[in-house]
């Protein structure tokens, strides 16, 4: 028994028997229950360290469904590091379209370019090479040690922590228990399946130990679950403050010249959505503006109706969408029509903007296009 917040049982104390017949039960139902997903070999077989990287940076911060879209694409265009290292960062955002968070894009972009300078083009075999590369932190650097490289750690990211906090019974709020979860996990890494072991508890938080609905009837550590045997499974883990996500506000501008073509522009390379194109727009602030915006340029302008909200990661936008008739010198860059918008790293943003103008937006196509 530990003096920690809640807890009870520490894998570090668990008899062998015990955590051995844990591990013995997690893997079996592994085997068995194991979605294929594009990313994963079978035991037994080598996996591609790049492969796997690849789809670890990908996982951060998207759904498996969308990833599962867009991996094999991803993959064929850039097979190596060797192959992303050597493209511009166009196509590379290009296609990392329908990922969002297009910053992990940049970083993998840089990612590879170290791991060709510096590792030989393949991506490094041990956590603390792992993590000095751009883009990787702790979960990454484990993830894909144990799973490229069979390092015995279990990676643990939000779906990890939700099992263990129940499994553990952690009743300390989200922010208090991350290092005792991390503590427990330590204990748990598998020197015979090390791969298997960790994608093993990934996939239970995802298809059993879910947020909202655990399927306790159906999982193969409900016999050792100290939050199921109490009966507190569905308020483990404990919500933090709970305080709501910040929202910004701003202004979109959807110019439209004489031949129906639209301006956009591209974001700076480092911050938000960096290096996509866009509609031109005011900054964001935190509070909403009071009247209508100062307009980029002259031209008859209108309000379009209703708001358009994006989520971030830190905080909601919200942006209130002008669309304006206007003059362009013979010329001009930035102007395109729909057909030329399919060569070009639209953000969900702004697809989002474009749609709410009423233009349906080219779907995202297969390969790059240099401008
Ligand atoms: S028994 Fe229920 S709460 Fe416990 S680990 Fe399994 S699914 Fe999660």
């Amino acid at each position: 028994m530990q003096a920690a917040v809640g807890v009870q049982s520490p894998p570090a104390g668990l008899p062998a028997g015990t955590r051995a017949a844990l591990t013995a039960g997690l893997l079996a139902w592994y085997r068995e229950s194991a979605r294929a997903l594009p990313w994963r070999v079978g035991e037994g077989v080598a996996p591609d360290p790049w492969r796997v990287l690849v789809s670890e940076f990908m996982l951060q911060q998207t759904t498996v469904a969308t990833v599962k879209e867009r991996f094999a694409d991803f993959l064929a265009r850039f097979p190596d590091a060797a192959s992303l290292a050597a493209a511009d960062l166009d196509e590379v955002l290009h296609a990392w379209q329908g990922l969002g968070y297009y910053r992990r894009a940049r970083l993998l972009h840089a990612c590879a370019r170290e791991i060709r300078d510096r590792h030989g083009g393949v991506p490094p075999a041990d956590r603390e090479r792992l993590r000095a590369l751009p883009g990787i932190g702790p979960y990454t650097a484990a993830a894909v040690a144990a799973i490229a490289f069979g390092e015995p750690v279990v990676p643990v990211d939000a779906n990890v922590a939700r099992v263990l906090a129940r499994l553990f019974a952690v009743e300390a709020p989200r922010a208090r228990a991350t290092a005792e979860i991390r503590r427990l996990a330590a204990g748990l890494g598998d020197h015979r399946a090390p791969a298997a072991v960790a994608q093993a508890w990934m996939e239970l938080g995802a298809l059993v130990c879910r947020p909202r609905r655990p399927r306790c009837g159906s999982c193969p550590l409900a016999t050792f679950c100290l939050a199921r045997r109490r009966g507190i499974e569905t308020r483990i883990p404990v919500a933090g403050s709970g305080r709501r996500r910040p929202r910004r506000h701003g202004f979109a501008f959807l110019m439209r010249r004489a031949d129906g073509r639209i301006l956009l522009r591209r974001r700076p390379v480092e911050g938000l959505l960096g290096g996509t194109m866009d509609l031109p727009g005011s900054s964001w602030t935190a509070a909403p503006p009071d009247g209508p915006p100062p307009f980029p340029r002259p031209g008859r302008w209108r309000p379009l109706p209703g708001r358009v909200r994006h989520p971030f990661t830190h905080f909601t936008l919200e942006l209130a969408v002008w669309q304006g008739e206007v003059e362009a010198e013979p010329g001009e860059p930035g102007w395109y029509d729909r057909e030329a918008m399919a060569g070009l790293a639209l953000s969900s943003l702004t697809r989002k903007l474009l749609r709410h103008a009423g233009i349906e937006p080219p779907p995202a196509v297969r390969g790059a296009r240099r401008r």
